[in-house]
């Protein structure tokens, strides 16, 4: 008895005190612990693995606080260019902690190690520039963690590229194709996986000539009509297109502009799309492993002959789709 009471006491003040009033007479409420949970510090909720909550006395003053979150910042190559991307890293955070950027597009954090981390493309559109953001990370509401980061995009010229198209074909490209096609784009690209699917650098889809190259800056008829979003390549209508790297495959279907269109996920908001496609021979939802068949070229939607135009994308911002050819998107060290 005297054992067990030691025992409570160095577990918990509140324990202590039920035992006192158990062994005076008087029940407590309830034999599991009323009133404890609430006293575990908000601010340090424990994932449901490591919940000791419920055994356990509120934080005493010896024990330590969670260390406050840092930041790591990186990115592949040598510099950022418009269409390039980095990475962030922010950790470590307890699981109920909220992060936020001031970045136009909010970027997907996913968990990873102790922390957080998130892919973050730049835009073909940002001119050359130091762009700067805040990163914040909240707790309970209240800020524990706020920084500045300055990433510098350096400049990188784009081709000009005129395509001249018959009037058929260009009266496909109104807004109300683009929008229908966009629907199902924007649905595809709503969930992704929280792990990267991918082992190493990108595969090429299909063999073939390229045609033009990423972010060229094009006009249809003499009109412009913006940024050419991913690589074109042209291939006799059936070659094969296999998957550039392993994921999951969430649109398989034909759109009015893109045509025939695969879109996979490879986890990490990163995503590539196969558009034009003659066959598609995947469905929603499947695995595909790297080097996957997983259609054939062809010419369908807006094309002027058959080809692969291939996007690979972080959500809805094309990226240089050479820069996960050359190396893997993501590198921890
Ligand atoms: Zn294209």
């Amino acid at each position: 008895m005297n054992r067990k009471f030691w025992l409570i006491i160095m577990s918990s003040i509140l324990l202590v005190l039920s035992s006192v009033g158990w062994m005076l007479g008087c029940q407590p409420a309830s034999n599991s612990g009323v009133g404890e949970e609430e006293d575990v510090p908000l601010a340090y909720v424990l994932p449901d693995h490591v919940r000791l909550a419920r055994h356990r006395p509120p934080r005493a003053a010896w024990e330590p606080t969670p260390p406050d979150p840092e930041l790591q910042i990186d990115h592949a190559g040598s510099a950022v260019h418009p269409g390039g991307y980095f990475w962030l890293i922010v950790g470590p955070v307890e699981p109920e902690d909220r992060v936020g950027t001031s970045l136009k597009t909010p970027p997907v954090f996913k968990p990873f190690s102790d922390g957080l981390r998130a892919l973050v493309p730049v835009s073909y559109h940002e001119p050359p520039q130091t762009l700067t953001f805040n990163v914040r990370v909240f707790r309970e509401g209240d800020e524990v963690f706020s920084e500045t980061v300055a990433v510098e995009v350096e400049p990188r010229e784009f081709e000009v590229q005129h395509l001249q198209v018959t009037p058929q074909l260009e009266s496909t490209r109104t807004q109300a194709n683009f929008q229908s096609d966009r629907k199902y784009i924007e649905k595809a690209r709503a969930e992704t996986h929280a792990d990267p699917q991918w082992e190493g650098p990108f595969l090429m889809p299909v063999e073939g000539r390229f045609t033009t190259e990423f972010g060229v800056i094009r006009f249809v008829n003499d009109v412009p009509v913006g940024r050419h979003s991913g690589l074109d390549i042209a291939a006799p209508t059936g070659t094969s297109v296999m998957a550039a790297e392993a994921g999951t495959v969430r649109l398989a279907q034909e759109l009015i502009v893109s045509g025939k269109a695969v879109i996979i996920d490879h986890g990490l908001d990163l995503f590539t799309s196969y558009l034009h496609l003659d066959e598609i021979l995947v469905d929603v939802g499947d695995t595909v492993e790297r080097g996957e068949l997983i259609g054939e070229v062809g010419s369908t939607g807006f094309s002027t002959g058959p080809h692969l135009h291939w996007t690979v994308s972080i959500g809805h911002t094309p990226i240089n789709p050479w820069l996960v050819l050359d190396a893997p998107p993501f590198e921890s060290d």
